[in-house]
């Protein structure tokens, strides 16, 4: 053998990067390893492909990765039997190219705010194994025949080339862990970091503790791989059953609760990207909906949640997405611009509104039975995108009192003839109870908006639709409560429900309700109690109004009530009490009474018990 032991060291303008690759990545250590193994599994992809392309004979050879910790010898391996390299492509991809660009990178990046800064930090590449080792040695021989080299390099740059014995083709590096770094060489660190980053790889990987081989064989079968090298998503959607995604899910988010249902996205060129993106069912609403989307990089993993790639609100999902065309090794904001991901990301909400449009077409009541899961995502959605509201417009449902489902469309249409344009809505079935039976009672729809996110979204709603107006059903009264009959005012018993309610601008009207038996009613606008519910959210109510209920009440005296009928004609002491008691009533079927009103309503109520 001609070979000859070469030293040579990094050169001059290099010399700070392997203390700044050491001391730098500190919060992302882990991703040294997805980098070794995925320079591994390249490695293994380029000697398939020259098969393939009748380059090289591989007969019936089985390729695989091999990783290997050594807690003795304190090393930490990742071996492959790929394509391998020279001599000269060993200095020209490992002492050149690789540290170029490894310094390229770390220059680019060096006074970013790291965390942030580089998704997952991608683009270190071969050089990011110093993060964690004091020396790393690389065995290499070529699938091409040549003679296997050693490669070996210290922390302080300098490495030394040498003959190696090695008889397959392939590479190994050994990473000589160093002091600081030991918990690389705990069994369940590495599983960790091989399960989160390595699981999709595309060649098999299998790893071993190096001491315990011989000693634990308590599993007397074949090693099993640790990743899947053929992921679901990268299956045609028609070749994937309901039980094969169930499983992908429960395996990937830990989640034993079966998912609502998903999308398969895949994307040809020019997008070319795939993925699967699960509704996860919600046990309540008060849940963290925070989701999990994990971003792929040709099935290495790359981070989780990126919003510059999905926008936010789908977050909330759950689901996997492999884009290989993303330019990974650039910057956040960079990709906060890029026009390559702002398609991808309209193209999974494009996807996502589909599939929403089409389980409300095609497959209402499994719609129906999903919706009140699913909703406060596409509420959400909805306030946040615009044009996803546009989308799925459509496909928001109205949940009814009976607890049906409707659309906007349809409840209009209903409407049609006792009230245009309106939505009447519940805030709360059991406090406004007396107001639904009310609605009811004319044949008239109530909706259900009882959700925290709803008042918000209501606003939203009548923005991005101005014809179409959200009314909660104690807002006014509406028309169809009220017969055409013409009612006179009573001026001596509204100033009389005034002087009992404490309140001079209480707005008193006079009507004829279809139903004799409600004889006061006391409504809020719609208006004024939005900005009042606004003013509780963010906590500037702070300052007493004064009253228990915004200016814009309005007490409605119902004429043909026979109660209201006899209180005209009482005498002025019974007179007083029963509108006073009358006005408590109207209250209490409002809202809840406070503690002094409340107390007022019994002696009053004990009152008129002694009079019978
Ligand atoms: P990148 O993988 O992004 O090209 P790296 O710094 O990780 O950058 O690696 C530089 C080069 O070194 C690779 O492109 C490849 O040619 C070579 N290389 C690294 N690891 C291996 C390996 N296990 N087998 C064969 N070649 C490798």
């Amino acid at each position: 053998m001609e070979q000859q032991i070469k030293k040579g060291g990094i050169s001059v303008q290099t010399e700070h990067i392997f203390p700044v690759i050491k001391k730098w990545l500190y919060s992302e250590k882990d991703i040294f390893l997805r980098e070794i193994v995925s320079n591994a599994s390249d490695a293994v992809t380029k000697l398939r492909r020259l098969a393939s392309l009748g380059q090289y004979d591989n007969g019936d050879e089985v390729y695989r990765i091999d990783v290997i910790l050594d807690k003795t010898a304190k090393t930490l391996t990742v071996s492959d039997n790929g394509i391998g390299m020279t001599e000269e492509e060993l200095d020209r991809y490992i002492c050149q190219i690789a540290l170029s660009g490894a310094l390229e990178f770390v220059e680019k990046y060096e006074g970013e705010n790291t965390n942030n800064g580089i998704i997952g930090h991608f683009g270190l590449g071969f050089y990011s194994s110093f993060m964690v080792s004091d020396s790393v040695e690389l065995i290499t021989k070529s699938y091409t025949g040549t003679p296997a080299v050693r490669w070996v390099c210290g922390a302080d740059g300098n490495y030394e080339t040498s003959p190696a014995e090695r008889k397959e083709h392939g590479t190994s590096v050994i990473m000589h862990i160093s002091e600081e770094e030991a918990a690389y060489l705990e069994k369940y660190k590495i599983e960790e970091v091989l399960e989160k980053y390595c699981a999709f790889m595309p060649v098999e990987i299998f790893f071993h503790v190096a001491d315990e081989e011989d000693t634990e064989k308590k599993d007397p079968e074949e090693p099993k791989p640790i990743n899947d090298t053929t992921p679901l998503w990268q299956k045609n959607p028609s070749e994937c059953t309901p039980e094969e995604y169930k499983e992908f899910y429960r395996k990937v988010f830990h989640d034993f609760r079966e998912p609502l249902f998903w999308i398969h996205v895949n994307a040809d060129y020019p997008l070319n990207f795939r993925g699967i993106l699960y509704f996860p069912k919600l046990t309540n609403e008060y849940e963290s909906i925070e989701g999990q989307v994990k971003l792929y990089y040709n099935q290495v993993f790359v981070a989780d949640n990126i919003k510059e790639v999905i926008p936010e609100y789908l977050l909330m999902l759950k689901g996997v997405l492999d884009c290989p065309e993303l330019p990974l090794n650039v910057s956040r904001s960079y990709l906060q611009n890029n026009t390559y991901v702002s398609k991808v990301s309209a193209h999974i909400v494009k996807k996502v509104a589909d599939k929403l449009n089409s389980l409300c077409n095609t497959a209402r009541e499994e719609y129906e039975k999903v919706w009140n899961d699913i909703r406060t995502f596409v509420e959400y959605a909805c306030m946040r995108d615009r044009k996803f509201y546009d989308r799925v417009k459509d496909s928001l449902l109205l949940e009814l009192t009976d607890r049906s489902f409707t659309t906007a469309a349809t409840y209009l249409e209903n409407a049609k003839g006792t009230h245009e344009n309106t939505v009447y809505y519940t805030s709360d079935k059991a406090a406004q109870a007396q107001y639904i039976s009310m609605f009811e009672a004319q044949g008239m729809q109530v909706a259900v908006f009882d959700k925290q996110l709803d008042v918000q979204f209501l606003s939203i709603l009548e923005t991005y639709n101005t014809d179409v107006k959200y009314v909660r059903i104690d807002a006014d009264v509406a028309d169809a409560l009220k017969s055409d009959e013409a009612v006179a005012e009573d001026k001596t018993l509204a100033d009389l429900f005034r002087k009992v309610a404490g309140d001079e601008k209480l707005t008193v009207s006079f009507a004829a309700l279809k139903d004799a038996s409600v004889p006061v009613l006391l409504t809020i606008s719609e208006d004024s109690r939005r900005m009042e519910e606004m003013m509780r959210m963010y906590a500037m109510s702070g300052m007493n109004l004064g009253m228990n209920y915004p200016t814009e009440a309005t007490l409605t005296v119902n004429t043909i009530s026979p109660l209201i009928q006899r209180l005209s004609s009482m005498e002025s002491e019974k007179q007083e009490k029963a509108a006073a008691y009358l006005y408590r009533l109207a209250l209490l079927s409002q809202r809840k009474l406070t503690a002094e009103e409340l107390q007022r309503f019994l002696s009053d109520s004990y009152g008129i018990l002694e009079m019978l």
